[in-house]
């Protein structure tokens, strides 16, 4: 990876447009989460600190190209001041006269946000004149938006074209770790894709056994797997047929040296329900369903995180939502907070279930990295080239 960052670039006296991810969760008319708006501060204030003058770019809900007074990012306004500790200006437009207007009156060291990207339809079909009208406002162009990264949009992509560009804090520190887990790890590399369903992750159970030297496969998926192999399943969530794709990548994985590491015992209940009366077994009855790993199961991966250096996670091990069948999601997550503290492992997760899961265990704030971008932390285990962060300027 090679990109410029805030670093690389003089500020003082400059507009820098800066593109974030502030699309933040609403409960009562009041900012409930303000999770995505901290996270993009260290940017603006670096900026401003350096004499520069930012211009907020972002998009927040989905308007599809037309203006929508509910999704008008002046509601956002009040809570960046706030957390921020100083005045924000508002335009009622990301381009043309009122984002002039409002970028020529800033001083050095001022901040601007400008209205809802996406209420231009340019926006999410990258149109040219769309790019060149908002890349008319500044001089440099900053994106501080990983979690937008994987669309082409015209403040995501098309803009990065037109301007001298680098990467925000946010982004430097999203693709640092990142790399610090699947593009240049330490080895061994052990990942964990667990979660519902396998038929939403073949892409990334196809990239990642080509990257790391052993898989755990959890949760739903790990019952396609074990159907696949010939295992019963009972009445589990699984996808039957996928079942050749199971061996199919069974066998890539073989040839390619990547350890896949299945549940050997299981956690059965009559119920999706939390406090099911369930068992531990090893073969799964043909009344009953798989919710979570058995304890063997767990011990095998607490071992094999033991003996790893690196963790990427994506996908609980069970139906973690549902006390007890939390317990494996909760054990694994549990050893790997405890390594990471002890300084062996280096840990990165990603994925909506995924955080969530590693909060509900306490172990969150003990992994190394906690991606937060949803679709572009999959796409980006996926190995797909994500368009915003390869349009930008390299070093
Ligand atoms: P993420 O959002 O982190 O990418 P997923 O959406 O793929 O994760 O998977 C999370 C979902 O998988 C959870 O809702 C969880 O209940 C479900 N799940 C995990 N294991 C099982 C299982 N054995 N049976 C049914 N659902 C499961
Ligand atoms: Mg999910």
């Amino acid at each position: 990876m090679n990109f410029k960052t805030l670093d690389q670039i003089d500020f003082a006296g400059k507009t820098a447009l800066v593109r974030v991810d502030i699309n933040v969760p609403f409960e009562n008319g009041q900012v409930s989460d303000f999770t995505r708006i901290d996270a993009v501060l260290p940017t603006i204030r670096d900026i401003a600190a350096a004499g520069g003058k930012v211009v907020l770019l972002a998009h927040f809900g989905r308007p599809k190209g037309k203006v929508v007074p509910e999704m008008s990012l002046r509601q956002v306004q009040p809570a960046l001041e706030a957390r921020l500790g100083q005045p924000v200006a508002f335009a009622e437009d990301c381009i043309g006269k009122p984002a002039k207007d409002a970028v020529s009156a800033l001083k050095p060291g001022e901040v601007l946000l400008l209205e809802n990207t996406r209420f231009h339809a340019g926006e999410e079909k990258n149109d040219k004149m769309l790019a060149a009208g908002l890349a008319a406002l500044g001089d440099v162009y900053v994106n501080d938006a990983f979690s937008a990264a994987h669309r082409a949009h015209a403040s995501t992509e098309g803009i990065a074209k037109l301007l001298p560009s680098c990467a925000g804090r946010l982004m430097e520190a999203e693709l640092t770790a990142l790399d610090a887990a699947l593009g240049n790890p330490q080895r061994p590399v052990v990942a964990v894709v667990g979660g519902a369903k396998v038929s939403t992750k073949l892409d990334l159970l196809g990239n990642l056994i080509t990257k790391v030297d052993a898989l755990v496969i959890g949760g739903g998926m790990a019952n396609t797997f074990l159907a696949a192999m010939g295992q019963p399943v009972g009445t589990s969530l699984c996808e039957h047929d996928l079942a050749d794709t199971a061996r199919e990548i069974i066998t890539k994985a073989k040839a390619v040296g990547c350890k896949l590491v299945l549940p050997v015992d299981l956690v059965v209940a009559r119920e999706f329900k939390a406090h099911a009366d369930h068992q531990i077994v090893t073969e799964c009855p043909a009344d009953a369903m798989i919710l979570d790993a058995g304890p063997a199961s767990v011990e095998q991966i607490a071992d094999i995180f033991s003996g790893s250096r690196t963790l990427i996670w994506n996908g609980p091990l069970g139906a973690f939502e549902l006390e007890p069948f939390d317990t494996a999601t909760n054990s694994a997550a549990r050893k790997a907070a405890e390594l990471t503290r002890a300084g062996t492992l280096v840990s990165v997760a990603g994925g909506g279930d995924t955080v969530a899961a590693l909060n509900r265990a306490g172990a969150a704030q003990d992994f190394t990295y906690i991606s937060t971008a949803g679709g572009a932390f999959l796409e980006w285990m996926e190995g797909k080239e994500l368009p915003g962060v390869a349009a930008l300027e390299a070093e």
